[in-house]
């Protein structure tokens, strides 16, 4: 009898389609591949974008999504799963449908509102309803500052003060610093234990498409490969810093992470 060939870990990962390939899904996929995982990409919405900014999206069906990712998780043993974009109300519902399904398996919750260009991914609203029905499922979430300010209704509020309002809805919570102006990049993870650490790295000059999306996938293979939470975010944010200091310019807008 032929033993089974062993297969890398697979991330089921629920995310827009960014036509640039700087973000979105082929950044879900690129990151994952890098990390010695397999990605299984579920659409959940469509953009049209390039590496200057977002002009639309559309989001998907909730059927087409269920249908999609329940075929992957009836097929595949997934180890772990990785929330980018979602656009609207309906496909917060819906993946809140799929996850409640699945609840032994750990999530990276990325909660993406905007493009690295500043265009609207999503109102408001849709992270108001991230925030109350997704953080608590979610082993870690993975917000830039200004996400974060968003979700805690705090604009002008720093990460801690963030973290303050947010932490009692998570399990864990890194607030990136990359969208600062300061020359060291502060990244701050927050604890379910209360521990709370600080991971510090140099500011790189340009702007990029697709860190976020980067690191939150990185994060979600590590998680699958069975790596600690502490370690799984340091490691995920050195790989990122370092796909972000190899970046491309392929466009005329941000650079693109290098990711293989
Ligand atoms: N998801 C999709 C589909 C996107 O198009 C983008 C940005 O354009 C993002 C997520 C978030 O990008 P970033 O990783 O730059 O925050």
């Amino acid at each position: 009898m032929n033993t089974p060939t062993p297969f890398r870990p697979v991330v089921l990962c629920l995310s827009g389609h960014d036509p640039s390939g700087g973000a979105g899904l082929q950044a879900d996929i690129e990151a994952l591949l890098a990390q010695g995982c397999h990605a299984a990409p579920t659409v959940t919405a469509l953009t049209v974008q390039n590496t200057v900014n977002v002009s639309d999206f559309r989001v998907l069906d909730r059927e087409w999504v269920l249908a999609q990712a329940n075929a992957v998780l009836n097929d595949m043993p997934v180890a772990a799963v990785k929330l980018g974009m979602l656009g609207n109300l309906e496909m917060v519902d819906t993946v809140v449908e799929i996850l409640q399904a699945h609840p032994h398996l750990p999530l990276v919750c990325d909660p993406v509102l905007r493009a690295g260009g500043g265009g609207s991914l999503g109102k408001d609203e849709v992270g108001y309803a991230m925030r109350e029905k997704l953080l608590p499922l979610a082993r870690i979430v993975t917000p830039n500052l200004p996400e974060a300010r968003i979700l805690a209704e705090l604009p002008e509020g720093t990460a801690d003060e963030c973290a303050e309002k947010l932490m009692p809805l998570c399990q864990n919570l890194l607030i990136t610093g990359g969208h600062g102006t300061e020359q060291e990049v502060h990244n701050r993870l927050y604890c379910q234990d209360g521990s709370e650490h600080t991971f510090t790295c140099a500011r790189l000059p340009g702007e990029y498409h697709g860190s976020g999306c980067t690191l939150a996938s990185t994060l979600a293979g590590r998680l699958a490969l069975g790596e600690d939470l502490v370690s799984a975010v340091e490691n995920a944010l050195d790989y990122t810093w370092r796909t972000l200091r190899d970046a491309e310019r392929p466009g005329q807008g941000q650079y693109v992470p290098r990711r293989l």
